[in-house]
């Protein structure tokens, strides 16, 4: 089964450190016992492990030092018509192996389903009809997984019922279907049960179509900061039908684009491009395919702008799935934004507050002499197309440099901001940017956006889903 295998490089000792701690050893399996064997790895017939031990002799002793690297594997499939009985995916789309899957097929099948409750008014009963066509024994469990809710309270309660209902935790992944916050939930009650069960991700919004379910991280809010507990382990597999979004308010869909915003600034002009000629109407269209929109130009901006906004994103977390690294492109509109979103939630959606993150550095990047006027006032007027707010009143200057000085703490004394250097460009920023320069930009920001805490500059109408 195509499950999580070993890798941790945050546990990994580079070739250069590792003599000083002691005699390495490489471990072999010989007739079903793991040895030791100093010096290169020997055995031809048993297997071997990447893993090795340190050993260095101590006064007192010894110690040892175990590398024990681990290998993630996940699998995001884009998919139509998942919850067609007829549509093998859900069921069996995360083992890649054939022989596996003919293997797991023969098995009675058991599956735990957790799925926010809008989520199951709308597609409940399809849900059950899957799985009662394919003979599925399983139990659907709804749970009201809001920004408000997102607590361990709801990890507790997925954990009680899911231990009473019983699961094979090799075998019989749990599957969450929602938006980011129920597959954040699920994911950390997975990683907590019997320490670690597979899980699958089916995203029902447009923001977490393209972010919160292709990496690796799961959480919940605790102490009133935002994702203050998680983990960082990925799901077997996320399944990707963008047809969910159909039923989607176009605010959500507003919220989903801010995300796919963010990947297209810090790295991919074409898909800034796309969003900028294009935006209003895929946010229309809900990003469907042509058969609900007139012209066939329009499903390819539909699928080349998720597209893009995927592999962009998985190109960033995947050589860096534990943040290790804490350079992330990604962070972009995240330095702010946790701080704004919990102070006035509801109010503001993920990717709002995201966006207005966004908006305020575009103007830092605009003073610092990074972007010409006209390269921020594309992008502001690109957000605003989006239907995306580019203000917020309690996104005050107090506010911005709490944010920047709580980074700096937090993030091995090095700012480390990413920032725009042109449109699709990007860098990072390690050292405080001056103070006179954030005072500056906020003052401009505040004087030319004030009031478009959402909306519409380009037709000076207010927005359909956003009041002044
Ligand atoms: P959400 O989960 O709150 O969903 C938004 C709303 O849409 C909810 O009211 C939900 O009931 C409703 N909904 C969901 N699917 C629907 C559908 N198909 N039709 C109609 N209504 C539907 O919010 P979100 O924007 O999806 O996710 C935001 C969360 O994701 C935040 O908590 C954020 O921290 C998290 N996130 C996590 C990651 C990560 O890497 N793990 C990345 C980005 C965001």
């Amino acid at each position: 089964m195509n499950m999580l295998e070993t890798q941790s490089s945050r546990n990994m000792i580079s070739s250069k450190t590792s003599s000083s701690h002691g005699t390495e050893f490489n471990l072999v399996q010989v007739n079903g016992t793991w040895i030791r064997q100093a010096g290169p790895c020997q055995e031809k017939d048993g297997k071997s492990s990447d893993a090795k031990i340190y050993e260095k002799k101590l006064d007192q002793g010894a110690s040892w030092t175990v590398v024990s690297p681990i290998i993630f594997t996940y699998r995001v499939i884009q998919c139509k018509d998942l919850l067609d009985p007829m549509n093998d995916t859900l069921l069996w789309g995360h083992i890649g192996d054939e022989d596996i899957q003919a293997s797991e097929k023969a098995k009675p099948v058991k599956r735990f389903i957790v799925i926010d409750k809008t989520v199951h008014q709308l597609y409940g009963s399809k849900v059950s009809q899957y799985f009662d066509a394919r003979g599925v024994i399983y139990k659907i469990l709804p749970l009201p997984t809001t920004e408000e809710n997102k607590n361990m309270e709801l990890v507790t309660k997925i954990l009680e019922e899911v231990h009473q209902f019983g699961i094979d935790r090799r075998s019989e992944p749990i599957i969450a279907l929602g938006g980011g916050v129920c597959l954040d939930v699920v994911g950390l009650a997975a990683s907590l049960y019997r320490r670690r069960t597979p899980y699958i991700r089916v995203p029902t919004t447009l923001l977490s179509y393209v972010d919160a379910s292709v990496g690796a991280k799961t959480g919940v809010n605790f102490a009133g900061g935002k994702n203050k507990l998680g983990s960082y382990v990925p799901p077997v597999a996320t399944f990707l039908d963008s047809s969910f979004f159909q039923t989607l308010p176009l605010r959500q869909i507003s919220n989903g684009l801010a995300e796919m915003l963010k990947m297209a600034l810090m790295k991919h002009r074409s898909l800034f491009e796309l969003l900028e000629s294009n935006g209003k109407k895929l946010l229309h269209a809900k990003l469907q395919p042509s058969e609900t929109c007139s012209d066939s130009e329009q499903e390819d901006s539909a699928a080349a702008s998720m597209r893009i906004a995927i592999e962009t994103m998985l190109e960033e977390l995947a050589p860096n799935l534990w943040e290790d690294d804490l350079d992330r492109l990604v962070d972009f509109g995240h330095l702010i934004s946790p701080e704004l979103e919990m102070r006035v939630l509801p109010a503001l959606l993920h990717g709002e507050a995201v966006n207005i993150d966004m908006s305020l550095m575009v103007y830092v990047a605009h003073q610092k002499g990074l972007l010409t006027k006209k390269e921020k006032d594309r992008i502001i007027q690109c957000m605003l197309g989006l239907e995306l707010p580019v203000w917020h009143q309690d996104c005050s200057l107090a506010l911005v440099q709490k944010s920047l000085e709580e980074r700096l703490k937090h993030s091995a004394g090095s700012l480390r901001m990413p920032l725009p250097t042109g449109l699709g460009r990007a860098e990072i920023f390690h050292d405080m940017i001056e103070d006179d320069i954030i005072c500056q930009a906020f003052h401009n920001w505040t004087e030319e956006l004030s009031g478009f805490d959402g909306g519409v500059k380009d037709t000076g109408e207010p927005s359909t889903h956003w009041g002044r």
